[in-house]
């Protein structure tokens, strides 16, 4: 599971999908949202593809811990304001029932003044 041909978010990642780059490493690549929820919306996504949260053992755990030890560095850089009067909201949805459109593990990190549009 390197790399899924089909998958919209192995093609960002290689670029042959562009997007607003927010933060790549060897590991992670991080984008903005094309639908963003609230004045700051961004994903963070493991360069491997990891169809879902269901997929994910003990042996990612290091990848996982780097993408929310990741977020709040980014979630400032971003915009948000800082905790406690800012913060941001972190989620990822997980299968059809989750809320999951996109197969490929994400992060999606929110934050800023609200009203959102959603969330
Ligand atoms: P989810 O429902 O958690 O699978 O969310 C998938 C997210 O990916 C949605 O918030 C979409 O707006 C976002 N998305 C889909 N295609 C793209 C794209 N090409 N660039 C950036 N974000 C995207």
């Amino acid at each position: 599971m390197s790399a899924d041909a089909n998958c919209i978010f192995c093609k960002i990642v290689a670029g042959q999908i562009p997007s607003k780059k927010v933060f790549e490493d060897e590991d992670l690549f991080a984008f903005h949202d094309i639908a963003p929820w609230a004045p700051v919306h961004f994903l963070i996504i493991p360069k491997l593809h990891i169809p879902s949260m269901a997929q994910v053992g003990l042996e990612h755990a290091p990848l996982l811990g780097k993408i929310m030890a990741l977020a709040p560095r980014l979630a400032l850089e971003q915009g948000c304001r800082p905790y406690p009067e800012g913060g941001f909201r972190i989620v990822t949805n997980t299968g059809a029932e989750g809320g999951q459109e996109v197969h490929h593990l994400h992060v999606h990190v929110m934050g800023g003044p609200r009203p959102w549009l959603r969330g």
